[in-house]
């Protein structure tokens, strides 16, 4: 297969034939993320895209998921993004289920007929990084989005009965915004109605703008009980329902549950983590 640089993929797709259909990402410019920072974004040509698929048509034959990477792939124009679809059908027919990383503009260009018949196609899962609920944070980021628009994503998705995973990033705000985040967070969420809600916890990079500032000492970062103390207001305040995954190697304190089923069980785990520290997961230990 073709992969220019490093692939990353969400961990649900660590089964996942990794087809690259984009370099980078379209946006490249929020402050924390570091994940293409060294890649021009692109779209590859469909001939490598092609030469791919008849790679995992031959030695691909028992993987039934596949991921698009690389960091946006629904921005490619829906004719060309119609074609790699369609190939993937007709060279991959045992192929069950593909999912992409989105962005909320990436969304809004498509309408909810096109999404509909790509999902006819086979398009399962779509995976935004809603990242914050907080306007001023999305603006603080770089995020190039509002939660309006986000909020406005979600509608689409759902409308094309696709399953939306949505990801937050605890720490995100601060340590003075971290109770707003994690309130407004949960109120957007309960807007987007996603099927599966990631809650990540942010690792400040040094190649990175924010990154940048907390070495500098002008973004404080909350500590892991500042962290917990914003999980559990996350969880308190949300009130769609979902599959609720905090087990990302970036976080303290690995959760999984059904929200709001689980809540009480989830709250009740923080609240033991908080008075037993040594049940977090070691700074040593945490990885993006
Ligand atoms: S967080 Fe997402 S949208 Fe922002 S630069 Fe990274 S990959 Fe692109």
């Amino acid at each position: 297969m073709d992969y220019v640089g490093q692939i990353i993929r969400p961990p649900s797709e660590a089964n996942s034939i990794i087809l690259q259909v984009t370099v980078g990402c379209s946006h490249n410019k929020c402050t924390f993320c570091g994940a293409y920072k060294e890649k021009r974004f692109s779209i590859k040509e469909f001939s490598t895209i092609a030469a791919d698929l008849d790679f995992a048509a031959r030695y691909c034959q028992r993987q039934h998921k596949l991921f698009l990477a690389d960091g946006d792939a629904l921005i490619i124009p829906y004719p060309r993004l119609l074609t790699i679809f369609q190939e993937i059908r007709e060279k991959l027919p045992w192929v069950r289920r593909i999912s992409l990383y989105a962005s909320a503009r990436s969304i809004r260009s498509k309408s909810v007929e096109q999404l509909q018949q790509l999902k006819a196609l086979g398009l399962d899962r779509v995976y935004l990084g809603l990242e914050s609920g907080c306007d001023n944070v999305l603006k603080d980021v770089t995020k190039g989005e509002s939660t309006a628009n986000m909020i406005a994503a979600a509608k689409i998705v759902n409308s094309a009965g696709l399953f939306l995973s949505i990801t937050v990033l605890l720490g995100l705000a601060g340590l003075s915004g971290s109770r707003e985040h994690a309130v407004k967070s949960a109120e957007a969420l309960n807007l987007m109605q996603p099927r599966q809600i990631a809650a990540l916890t942010y690792m400040p990079l040094a190649n990175t703008s924010l990154g940048k500032q907390f070495l500098a000492g002008d973004f404080v970062l909350p500590g892991p009980e500042d962290i917990l103390v914003e999980l559990q207001t996350l969880v308190e305040h949300i009130e769609t329902a979902a599959q609720f995954h905090a087990n990302h190697a970036s976080n303290y304190l690995p959760i999984t549950g059904r929200l709001p089923r689980d809540r009480h069980k989830i709250i009740a785990a923080i609240e033991q983590a908080q008075s037993d520290t040594r049940q977090l997961v070691p700074e040593s230990l945490r990885r993006l």
